[in-house]
């Protein structure tokens, strides 16, 4: 009995390692850091060992690290890049070519092993080179140990000192960071300020800090009784004596490490119901102060509504901290600005918290699907925003604003595909709208295809297969085929591999007796199914839902009131497709195609045809 108890369990245990993709396989590290912190000279002095895991089928000669702080000297890629493009980021301009001396970043590294022999390595600008004494072997560990310094540059971009409202440090970028090798290999971008992609990691950091400062960001504080700052539990044990603190704190499954530091901040705290502890960090001002009183209650909401749509978050904190240069998102915290309009700093705490999900915990590579995040973000926190604020008409139009957008960018004529890597856009507006916008309406898209229900269904299966991995478009894909039973591969071949766009018209109505009928036209290279409603002038109104026979399949009827016909779908290459309606044309008020708003189509002034536009029909066969 137990004998055959143990072989099932077995089996099972094979059976379900090899239902998951059996050839994925992710690299690990444990960061241990030591940083003394001057916030005299900004200046700090740090000691890093990493133990890195390589999980690879690979045999690694060589690893990398970001010195991301490199960046920030006169004639860095970054500088010659924002001097060059066309449309640069009004934050970065030409400042850094303006940088002096001690307003520059660096990252020095003043020594290093590995496993306890000195190694050789070079610097290029951001990139750090070591080629190691051994080879690491499929399967097997090395350990990484250095010394080293970095001064922190005036705030440009993202992380450094005293940024526009007065916050000391925004310590974002600021360790040397190995870089992540995958199954597309090294991934070695000079930093010119895009995109991030890290090694799932525990870190274990220790700060020593002037002892008026506070900290937040990434990781759990370890000694919050010796630190107080609104940490502590109990007060009594505060050491108020210290010129400096040593503050702990362990982070653990995460692929990035962010704090930032202030001596002004106030911190308030607020319980998640079932969920985390969140922070707040600001600088109280007279203008900024009801705001951010305003704020903790409503992030609340927002986590909750969260967890329950689109998949629970992991952690047991969650950071909301004034500092860098407009909003920018790392694990268990954010770097917001905070000197703004509720609605404004609403928005922004909205979208960070939101990228714990799409990027925090869904690591994908944004420098090479940034879309994948930042889309993701901006199309839960469109959803999001409206459910925090229903009677706040800016809400109303949930997906209006990203395919806006995304139309303009498409019709412009200088729109690049999704595929193009972040850091070789042409402009930043491309990348801004690619990114944000169009990476939305590639789920606003699939949420027509595939009906809200499932979509949902959907957007939380992909979350629970692929957290704390690297997911890539076709997980997504593959998640969304899953819960629908649909094949979906053309619309990523089309909408993510090309500039293809959806325009479909209405082209005919023509009535015979008692019959009409409808005649559809693709415009577009894109593919899509129909949903075309037809509105009777006795008020009813029908729904008459063209598959693509590609699809292999049809979404369930969305809105269970009113009468759906599937029509028999429609074989991508005809151009046209005409529908045979049983009623007399006269009965026809009005047709639409897609009255949810959902289609992206980049002319919609063809969609809609009401009565008066329908004509007698004549059979061409007679
Ligand atoms: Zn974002």
């Amino acid at each position: 009995m137990n004998t055959i108890r143990l072989t099932i369990l077995l089996f099972l245990t094979t059976a379900l390692s090899f239902g998951q993709n059996t050839t994925y396989w992710q690299q690990s590290a444990e960061y241990t850091m030591s940083i003394d912190m001057d916030v005299t000279t900004n200046k700090l002095q740090g000691t890093q060992k990493v133990v890195y895991i390589n999980n690879s089928p690979d045999t690694l000669t060589k690893v990398y690290y970001h010195l991301y702080f490199n960046a920030f000297q006169p004639g860095s890629m970054m500088d010659i890049r924002s001097l060059n493009i066309s449309d640069p980021d009004r934050r970065v301009g030409s400042r850094i070519s303006k940088l002096k001396d001690d307003e520059i970043g660096y990252q020095h590294i003043l020594s290093l092993k590995q496993d306890g022999k000195k190694v050789a390595n070079n610097v290029q600008g951001t990139i750090l080179e070591v080629v190691l004494n051994k080879p690491i072997l499929p399967g097997k560990k090395s350990t990484l140990e250095m010394e080293f310094e970095a001064q922190v540059p005036i705030q440009i971009r993202r992380s450094g000192r005293d940024n526009a409202e007065g916050i000391r440090y925004s310590m974002a970028q600021w360790y040397p960071k190995v870089a992540e090798y995958d199954y597309l290999g090294w991934h070695t971008n000079p930093y010119i300020g895009r995109e991030f992609h890290g090694i799932w990691s525990n870190f274990d950091v220790k700060i020593s800090i002037d002892s008026a400062y506070t900290i937040g960001g990434t990781g759990y504080l370890q000694n919050a009784d010796e630190i107080g700052h609104g940490y502590a539990t109990d007060n009594s044990k505060v050491n108020k004596k210290n010129a400096k603190n040593t503050w702990h704190f362990k982070a653990p499954m995460v692929h990035d490490f962010m704090w930032a530091a202030d001596p002004d901040y106030k911190h308030v705290t607020a319980q998640v119901p079932n969920g985390p502890m969140m922070h707040f960090f600001y600088e109280e001002t007279e203008e900024n102060k009801e705001a951010w009183a305003k704020l903790p209650e409503y992030m609340v909401k927002a986590m909750t509504f969260m967890n329950k749509e689109f998949g629970v978050y992991p952690y047991e904190q969650y950071s909301f901290i004034q500092g860098g240069d407009g909003g920018m998102e790392y694990p268990m915290a954010t770097l917001i600005t905070g000197n703004r309009s509720f609605t404004s700093l609403l928005g922004v705490s909205v979208h960070e918290m939101i990228h714990s999900w799409y990027q925090g915990v869904l690591a994908n590579n944004e420098s090479l699907n940034e879309w994948m995040d930042e889309g993701f973000t901006s199309y839960a926190s469109d959803i999001t925003m409206h459910y925090l604020l229903p009677d706040d008409p800016s809400q109303a139009d949930v997906y209006g604003g990203s395919i806006r957008s995304y139309v303009s960018m498409a019709t412009s004529g200088v729109e690049e595909p999704l595929t193009t890597h972040a850091d070789h856009y042409h402009t930043n507006r491309s990348y801004g709208r690619n990114a944000y916008s169009k990476g939305a309406v590639f789920l606003i898209g699939l949420n027509y295809i595939l009906g809200t229900d499932t979509f949902m269904k959907g957007m939380r299966r992909y979350y629970n297969e692929w957290k704390f991995k690297h997911p890539t478009p076709i997980n997504v894909l593959r998640a969304m085929e899953k819960v629908s039973d649909l094949q979906l591969d053309w619309y990523l071949e089309d909408f993510v591999y090309t500039t293809d766009q959806i325009d479909y018209s209405i082209k005919t109505i023509a009535g015979n007796g008692d019959k009409t009928y409808i005649t559809l036209e693709r415009q577009g290279e894109m593919i899509m199914p129909i949903d075309l409603e037809i509105t009777y002038k006795d008020g009813s109104k029908e729904m008459v839902y063209i598959p693509l026979r590609i699809m292999r399949g049809s979404k369930p009827a969305e809105n269970k009131e009113m009468q759906r016909t599937t029509a028999e779908a429609w074989p991508w290459t005809y151009p046209t497709y005409t529908f045979e309606l049983n009623k007399n044309s006269s009965e026809i008020s009005k047709v639409e195609i897609d009255p949810s708003g959902r289609l992206a189509d980049v002319d919609k002034s063809d969609n809609v045809i009401d009565f008066t536009a329908i004509k007698p029909f004549t059979d061409p066969t007679k």
